[in-house]
Parts: C-alpha cells; sequence; structure tokens
C-alpha cells in the first residue's frame, strides 16, 4: 500500500509536470513575473468557469476578504456576522479593519453557518454577513440571501473550501458557488481543491462598479498611474502561480469528482455506525460522482461516543494522517473573545469541535487506502 498522506501534491503534480514545467519555463524566458498575460487568460478562465462577470486575481484568500470588504466601503464599527466555526482568517480580516465580527452558530449536519442565528444577531449596525462553504459544501444560500434582502446587507462568500461546488437554488436553478452574493473570496493555498505551488487568491463578483473599485484597491488604491485615489493595498497574483492554475482549472471538476468518489466509498464503509456521523449534504441532496453539490475540501465525521482525541491518536500511531478542523470555536480564541458572547449562544459548535474528524481527502486515494482507514476506525470505535 502506498503511503497514506492528508493531502498528496506529488501525483498530482506528476500528472500535469510536462505542462507545468514548460509553461514555468516559457514564463522565465518572457519575464514577465508579475500582471503578465498568463495571469489575465487564467482571470478569463476562470471567469467562464464560474459564469461569474468579474474575477480579480490577488495574493491569498485572507486578502481577497480583505479586499472585498474594504471594496464594499464597510466602516469601523459596521458588524460583520460570520461562523463560529471555521478558520480564524474569515474573523481576523474583519477584525483588521475595525469591523466588529459578531460570530454566530452553525448547523449541525451541513457545519455551515446557521441561518436562524444570523437573524437573532443582526443589529441596526449589522452591514454584511460572511457564509463560509465549509469543507466544500455551500452554506444556505437561499436563506442567506432573502435575510441580506429584506436587512440590506452584503453578503461576502468566503468560498476558500468551496470551489467548484454548485448551489441548487429552491427553485432548482443552479449557480456555482462564489457566484451568489454581492462578491466572493477564494484561496488557491496548494491543499485547496484548486491550488496553486505557493500562495494565490481571487475575488468574484458580477457588479461592475464594486469590480473597477477593487482592481484599484488591489494596486496601492491607484485607478490612474501613480494617482491614489483610496487606501489600497500590494496584493497580486503572480505569472508562475497563474500557469500552474491555468493548467489545473481545466481539471478542477474531476479532482471534484475523484474527492466524491472517495467520499462515497469512506460513507459507505462508515454509515450505519452507532457512533459514527458522515457528512450529511444540504437539501437532501443525494452523494454521487457527479452530483457537485459539496466537493469535498474535507471528509469530515463526528465521533459521538467521546472518544474522538483516542481516535486521532490511533489513527496516526497506525500511520493515518487526519486532522481536527477546528479545535477551538473562534469565540473562545483570545483574539476574538468579546463580552457580547454568551456560552449558551454556540451549543453547536462547542459539541463540533469535541466530535469532529477529518479524514484524508485529495484526489488520489485509492481502494486499499480507503479500506485500511475505515476498517481501523471500525475497530476503534466499536
Ligand atoms: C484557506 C482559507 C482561507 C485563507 O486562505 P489563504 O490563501 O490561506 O489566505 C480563508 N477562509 C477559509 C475558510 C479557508 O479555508
Amino acid at each position: 500500500m502506498r503511503k497514506i498522506q492528508m493531502v498528496d501534491l506529488q501525483s498530482q503534480y506528476n500528472f500535469i509536470k510536462d505542462q507545468v514545467n514548460n509553461s514555468i519555463n516559457e514564463v522565465l524566458e518572457s519575464a514577465a513575473f508579475i500582471n503578465g498575460p498568463e495571469v489575465q487568460k487564467f482571470q478569463k478562465e476562470l471567469e467562464n468557469y464560474l459564469d461569474v462577470k468579474h474575477v480579480i486575481p490577488c495574493a491569498n484568500g485572507t486578502d481577497a476578504l480583505q479586499i472585498a470588504m474594504m471594496g464594499l466601503g464597510l466602516k469601523p464599527g459596521d458588524e460583520v456576522i460570520t461562523a463560529d466555526f471555521t478558520f480564524a482568517a474569515t474573523a481576523e480580516v474583519i477584525a483588521l479593519l475595525n469591523l466588529t465580527p459578531v460570530l454566530v452558530d452553525v448547523e449541525p449536519d451541513t457545519f455551515n453557518i446557521d441561518p436562524e442565528a444570523i437573524k437573532k444577531a443582526i443589529t441596526p449596525k449589522t452591514k454584511a454577513i460572511v457564509p463560509v462553504h465549509l469543507f466544500g459544501q455551500c452554506a444556505n444560500m437561499d436563506a442567506i440571501m432573502e435575510i441580506a434582502e429584506e436587512h440590506n446587507l452584503y453578503v461576502i462568500e468566503d468560498n476558500a473550501q468551496g470551489i467548484g461546488a454548485d448551489y441548487t437554488f429552491k427553485n432548482g436553478s443552479k449557480k456555482k458557488s462564489g457566484n451568489i452574493g454581492d462578491v466572493a473570496a477564494t484561496s488557491f493555498f496548494p491543499s485547496k481543491n484548486l491550488g496553486c505551488y505557493g500562495d494565490g487568491g481571487a475575488i468574484f463578483t458580477n457588479d461592475d462598479d464594486l469590480a473597477h473599485t477593487i482592481r484599484g484597491i488591489v494596486n496601492h488604491g491607484m485607478y490612474e498611474r501613480y494617482h491614489h485615489d483610496v487606501v489600497g493595498v500590494n496584493s497580486r497574483l503572480d505569472s508562475l502561480q497563474a500557469v500552474i492554475l491555468r493548467a489545473k482549472l481545466p481539471l478542477l471538476d474531476q479532482y471534484n469528482t475523484e474527492r466524491r468518489k472517495a467520499a462515497i466509498k469512506y460513507t459507505e464503509a462508515l454509515k450505519d455506525h452507532q457512533h459514527i456521523i458522515t457528512p450529511v449534504l444540504a437539501g437532501n441532496e443525494t452523494l454521487t460522482e457527479d452530483n457537485s453539490h459539496h466537493v469535498f475540501h474535507q471528509y469530515t465525521l463526528r465521533i459521538t461516543n467521546g472518544k474522538r482525541d483516542e481516535l486521532v491518536q490511533f489513527l496516526n500511531e497506525n500511520g493515518i494522517p487526519c486532522g481536527v478542523y477546528y479545535p477551538i470555536p473562534l469565540h473562545r480564541q483570545k483574539a476574538y473573545v468579546d463580552e457580547r458572547y454568551d456560552e449558551a449562544d454556540f451549543p453547536v459548535t462547542e459539541q463540533l469541535v469535541k466530535e469532529v474528524i477529518s479524514l484524508p481527502m485529495h484526489t488520489e486515494l485509492d481502494d486499499e487506502q480507503i479500506g485500511f482507514i475505515t476498517d481501523k476506525i471500525k475497530a476503534f470505535i466499536s
């Protein structure tokens, strides 16, 4: 059996090696390292893939979130509602801009932000909601867009884990994640579903004015050379990363299908177990290879007999890497504690942080590895 890895970037690279190496060499020869034609080509290709009007590449996913919020003109003191159960970057940029992060609980089945909790957290100062499409499954965008419309709030999708997922609305229509709210941010960190070989990110929007504003912000607030109209940042995707992303984008749907295949096998082996809850798809969707509802950035189980930490140790001892995303709720992180929070407001997150475990998930997992992993889990959680 091949060694089991949490993510397997080498095998994926071997498959596209010639193309990537050739393109990298071309960039080296051309010396167009920053904002070269490759970045523009990637931008257009991603716009087509997502069916979104504007993609603005930038340096990483955290910048993308920050720049999206700057572009919307959010002001210090504005409240921005986001999930308590997410990676810290989401709340970090809110705080960094002197906006007020308002963390709310998530749903126990999808792990995504709970629309009822959003409603309860809205005050006259609320300006935006940041749903995170956690682990590759879209948040309940029907409900979130309805709340946003009723209260006149912006919706900024954190799509760092959801790229390629399709959201099916109540009326049956579909849209790619990141093409639903006012603006979205994504990350091309190597281990993301569409990852480059360094840092990278992008902002998406269908709003022409917002796209124009953001294009200036990423470039020191310049709309005309050496005229700085707003305070901006320096956040660019470089040409070397763009050629890697151009090689991988045509494979993204296939990558996501491979992830779903692995998820189906995990679920087949682990469902119906009294102490294990396998991932639940929102809206009664069924898990099939081509149902693009969930792109499984992570395959995350809930272990309900209180033995999650022992299981992590047992798997590690057996050469199986795994992860706990996330072990501490954001509202209890030192940087984000706030007297407004009441422990009783986060019952679901508090339970999830004790129960979740993410299994190895990537495009190169084979049956033997999945069988080995699931047998070990069943042997331990009897
Ligand atoms: C990875 C990630 C980010 C940040 O992306 P970087 O490119 O690492 O800055 C933001 N939000 C979520 C949910 C992520 O998973």
